[in-house]
């Protein structure tokens, strides 16, 4: 049983070290990231057990069609997702990524997620293909509000016109933004390596991220407590908030 045990550290740990090579060595590392990356910053994944979509039906509840029928339903459930929004913070694997950024080793930030934490470590360059519960704007002006800081009222309404707010997030039904997808497919393209990190291949379009940077000849390291990407040439059997800072530990340790 023990032998067990040292023969799986020691395969994380060499997993580790090949990864801060591959970054250190190859040029343009992005990193994808997905739910499993702010678990540990206390945000069930929706999808999991105990998540949202366990409680709601997103269906009808994140629905674009529901949304403009009855807004409320929506801010129902952002009201409970965002409960403690102030309270949430990035963890070591979110700050890591900006330290990674600041470092002059890491392109940009892809990431499904849309609770705001890349942009409250740090980062600067961040690519958030669903959207940001941060950012609201009222449908019928497009005035913009930041959260936490907008009227009060389910659903709220736009001080200036009275339109109803809506958050700048993707709701079912509807396009992802296209900026951000065009540069995501981009980068996925021409980056040398990518991090997958916290998140499986079943939502599409980001799902297929990890596979076009594959064939555009990059090297995939993935962090995750699961292996979702049999392509990649080193996976990485840990919490993100544990792996990347110790992966850019031994980055500083090669001269
Ligand atoms: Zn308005």
């Amino acid at each position: 049983m023990e032998d067990t045990n040292i023969s799986e550290i020691t395969s994380t740990e060499k997993e580790i070290t090949r990864a801060a090579n591959i970054i250190k060595t190859r040029k343009r590392c992005v990193a994808l990231t997905g739910a499993g990356i702010s678990v540990e910053s206390g945000i069930p994944p929706f999808r999991s057990k105990g998540g949202l979509w366990e409680k709601y039906d997103p269906t009808v509840y994140a629905s674009i069609d529901v949304f403009r029928k009855d807004p409320s339903k929506y801010w129902t459930i952002r009201g409970e997702f965002i409960r403690n929004y102030n309270n949430y913070q990035p963890n070591p694997g979110h700050l890591a990524l900006m330290e990674l950024e600041t470092m002059g080793l890491l392109r940009c930030v892809i990431t499904q997620n849309i609770d705001g934490l890349h942009a409250k470590s740090g980062s600067k360059d961040i690519l958030e293909i669903h959207g940001s519960l941060r950012e609201i704007y009222c449908v019928n002006c497009k005035r913009q509000y930041i959260a936490p800081d907008i009227p009060a009222g389910t659903p709220p309404y736009c001080e200036s016109c009275g339109g109803v707010l809506k958050p700048n997030t993707v709701l079912f039904g509807e396009s992802l933004p296209a900026t951000a997808l065009k540069r995501a497919q981009e980068e996925s393209e021409e980056c040398g390596v990518m991090l997958v990190i916290g998140t499986s291949a079943n939502v599409f379009p980001a799902a297929a991220l990890p596979e076009i940077a594959h064939r555009s000849g990059a090297v995939l390291v993935e962090i995750n407590l699961e292996n979702a990407f049999p392509q990649a040439e080193v996976y990485i059997n840990e919490k993100s908030g544990i792996a990347l800072p110790e992966i850019i530990r031994r980055i500083k340790d090669i001269i």
